[in-house]
């Protein structure tokens, strides 16, 4: 190649044009490098197919946590369906639920509202449009709360719930056994569900969903840059086209679901901003998220965008503490880290709506790779899962909104996520509090340091890719004992509280 050539390819791939050019690269660094031959294990990139849609992992729901709280709901909404579903001779003789919590659930669920949420599932509340102030009045602990379900009345309580077993051997750490009983407590009907994080539920004996089949495979980034060489196609590209054949739908209806999910993350911002006070929660836990943003006015423009993004991530945790309506991204405790930088994109930088759309496409594949790949649940690997997977997001967002091509996109999530690894979840008392609201906050302002890092970077001239990255948070997150798992009782869970 002369010169000139090389020169133009350059400019190019710095405008984020030339995402085809740029061969693949064996990435990766040889043994041979190190005395001793290395670790001496291989990494071998993931194959397979990605068959999730980017419309369920950008879910919209009430917080504190997706989880604790937005998947149970998602679950007692569904067993009331399946109630719904039986004959009138079982129905007649149906007395009460039962729901049964295990293991961090149990541990942790009363911080994070689980009692709640799943009071609102069987009472047939929506988790896009449940009022928080309804979710407030299942507190009470003398409450009963009456639905109708093809004409049979159930009462439902705080008694409705067990708060089972800690340590159990089903396959997640948060397993829900639902159950319908008769008026002797004979189980008419039971269902073994599990939140494996993110908001996503799933059941024991479930059969597989008919959804379309991807038209785009791969199951990690490797092969997604595979894909991206061979069909000349943006990341966003591909991942609208694996969204409107996975889900039937057309682009009009898949931009209908990124626009509501851009909406909800800058309304949350927005009311943020505006609320102040105390946080609900067994201590005097007060937002800040408004001083915050009030102090970046008086401040020169460097610190005043710090403190800007601090301000929009804080104003979407602590609305999210407060059960107010946020996204899964990848989860409701790490629910600040990508609005406060669409809030950026959309305020700051004032990108068109296309833009924004390809970023968060772009943020889906990275999230829906970590999913696959590992866990977006902090009691399966810490909370690297959570703001780690979140930052990276985040950081390929604006990567890609910004129109850096599919190596920055890429090198963006990987430095974002790397720098993160280790991160244990010890959120105090087991509130989506300390130290989740400034996790988002500091989330947020790695990602867009990634971003920019991941912008200047030479291309070809870095080891890490994101596949290596995120095997390595499966790894570690492996190696975490269980208190660093979103049990509330280890590191500042256990540090933060006096006897
Ligand atoms: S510490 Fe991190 S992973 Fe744990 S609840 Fe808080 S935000 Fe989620």
């Amino acid at each position: 190649m002369d010169r000139r050539a090389f020169l133009k390819l350059a400019a190019l791939s710095s405008m984020g044009l030339a995402c085809t050019a740029v061969p693949a690269l064996a990435r990766g660094i040889p043994a041979k490098n190190f005395p001793g031959g290395g670790p001496g294990r291989c990494f071998t990139p993931p194959t397979g197919v990605i068959r999730i849609p980017v419309r369920d992992l950008f879910k919209v729901g009430p917080g504190p946590s997706s989880s604790h709280t937005l998947a149970p709901l998602r679950i007692a909404s569904h067993f009331r369906e399946t109630v719904a579903g039986l004959s009138p001779d079982d129905l007649t003789r149906a007395a009460r639920f039962e729901a049964r919590l295990f293991g961090s659930l149990s541990a942790t669920g009363q911080g994070h509202r689980t009692d709640r949420a799943v009071m609102a599932g069987l009472l047939g509340q929506q988790p896009e449009t449940c009022d928080p102030k309804v979710m407030d009045r299942l507190a009470d602990p003398q409450g009963r709360f009456d639905t109708v379900i093809n004409g049979r009345t159930f009462a439902v309580s705080q008694e409705t719930l067990v708060w089972d077993a800690v340590e159990h051997s089903y396959p997640y750490s948060n397993t829900l056994v639902m159950r319908l009983l008769d008026a002797q407590g004979q189980v008419l009907l039971e269902r073994e569900y599990y939140s494996p994080g993110g908001g996503f539920f799933l059941w024991k004996g479930q059969p597989e969903e008919r959804r379309g089949e991807p038209v785009h495979r791969f199951a990690g980034m490797t092969e997604l840059r595979r894909v991206v060489e061979a069909t000349g196609k943006s990341i966003p590209q591909v991942m609208l086209e694996n969204e409107m054949v996975i889900l039937g739908q057309d682009q009009a209806a898949v931009n209908a679901h990124l626009d509501l999910v851009l909406h909800t993350m800058a309304a949350g911002v927005d009311l943020g901003l505006k609320e102040e006070g105390q946080l609900p929660g067994p201590f005097p836990f007060f937002r800040k998220a408004r001083r915050v943003f009030e102090q970046s006015k008086r401040l020169g423009p460097g610190d005043a965008f710090l403190q800007q993004v601090s301000s929009y991530a804080m104003a979407v945790s602590e609305g999210n503490a407060a059960g107010r309506l946020a996204v899964t991204a990848p989860t409701l405790g790490s629910a600040g880290t990508m609005p406060a930088l669409v809030y950026v994109l959309q305020r700051h930088l004032k990108l068109p709506q296309k833009a924004l759309r390809q970023g968060l496409l772009a943020a889906g594949a990275v999230g829906l790779i970590c999913k696959t790949n590992a866990s977006v649940a902090g009691a399966e690997v810490g909370c690297q899962g959570e703001i780690g997977v979140a930052s990276a997001m985040a950081a390929a967002m604006v990567a890609c909104a910004t129109g850096a091509g599919p190596e920055a996109v890429e090198l963006a999530a990987t430095m974002a996520l790397e720098h993160h690894l280790g991160m244990s979840c010890d959120p105090v008392g087991g509130f989506v509090l300390i130290p989740c609201i400034e996790r988002n906050a500091f989330g947020a302002l790695k990602a867009y340091n990634a971003a920019l890092l991941a912008r200047s970077e030479q291309p070809g001239q870095h080891w890490e890719d994101l596949d290596r990255v995120v095997a390595a948070m499966l790894e570690t997150g492996k190696a975490l004992p269980q208190p660093f798992k979103e049990m509330g009782t280890g590191g500042l869970g256990v540090t933060m509280v006096d006897c």
